[in-house]
């Protein structure tokens, strides 16, 4: 019998393209354990090298940003077994049971990785805007904060590639689920949000989702489909938003800056580095990898 495939695997399906066509923005995105792992490297080398903005005491609260990030790329698998609760052996005795239990358990464990891959991405990310100080919405919560600066910097900083796709992607995913697609056609009704602003918006509404507990479990298989695949295409959306936020944090964006602290030959300007992480390095790159040959 063939390996079952990992619980984490799901996202690298998500993320492969399948349509072939030359233009296919999903195609120029680096596979998502890479994306979280160039991030966490990109932002410990900006620290290192005194390039993010912060009062001097405060390197440290980065920490609040690549542990999670950390955190979130080190899962290798996940397994979660529901019918360690049911205390009639059910499947002990009757191999129709113990097949639904094994289907139990593979979609329980993809559910459980994709949504802690989800909440360590998102307590990055609110330790991010954290530490962006935007004094001008101080009275905000965190997401919103975010929401109100993208829609600020809307074609500038504000501005990143592959987000509005990510977004379609991700709000495609969101509208399966019943509750969800009712917060999003308010939050259409509300603003007119566009790039990175509408995709900070979306990200509050599912956060918020998930958190109350308003997402169906069990799902049945379909559902689950959807189901995990939208904590993932979210996850994609707010580590651009991240990098978004990083880029303001630069005192000095057209510093060149090593690719990770490790690798101090490998240089690319930082808002360039911060822009463009998430796709494949020829898009982005105005430094190519000096060979090691
Ligand atoms: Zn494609």
């Amino acid at each position: 019998m063939a390996e079952e495939p990992k619980a984490v695997e799901f996202a690298k399906r998500l993320f492969t393209c399948r349509c072939g066509e030359a233009d296919c923005t999903m195609a120029t995105l680096v596979p998502f354990r890479e994306h979280i792992a160039m991030l966490v490297r990109a932002i410990t080398s900006a620290g290192h090298n005194g390039l993010l903005k912060n009062r001097p005491e405060r390197w440290d609260a980065w920490q609040g940003v690549f542990y999670p990030l950390q955190m979130a790329a080190s899962i290798e698998d996940v397994d979660a077994d529901p019918s360690y609760t049911d205390d009639t052996f059910a499947g002990f005795w009757c191999e129709g049971v113990w097949e639904l239990e094994a289907e139990d358990r593979k979609s329980a464990s993809a559910y459980v990785a994709a949504l802690t891959i989800f909440n360590f991405i998102w307590m990055a990310y609110e330790q991010t805007i954290r530490l962006c100080e935007f004094n001008l919405f101080h009275r905000d919560k965190l997401p919103v904060q975010a929401r109100k600066y993208f829609a600020a910097n809307e074609g500038t900083l504000g501005d990143m590639p592959a987000i509005s796709y990510l977004y379609r992607q991700a709000i495609q995913c969101c509208r399966q689920a019943s509750g969800l697609a009712e917060d999003i056609v308010a939050m259409e009704q509300t603003y007119s949000l566009r790039g990175a602003a509408a995709a900070a918006e979306l990200g509050r509404i599912f956060r918020n989702y998930i958190v109350h507990g308003s997402d169906p479990v069990p799902p049945d298989d379909r559902a689950n489909e959807w189901g995990v695949a939208r904590f993932y295409m979210v996850s994609r959306m707010v580590l651009v938003l991240i990098q978004g936020l990083v880029r303001q944090r630069l005192k000095t964006p057209q510093q060149l800056m090593p690719l990770s602290a490790v690798r101090e030959e490998d240089v690319e300007e930082a808002d360039r580095l911060f822009g463009g992480l998430h796709q494949k390095p020829e898009l982005w790159r105005q430094f190519p990898e000096i060979s090691e040959e």
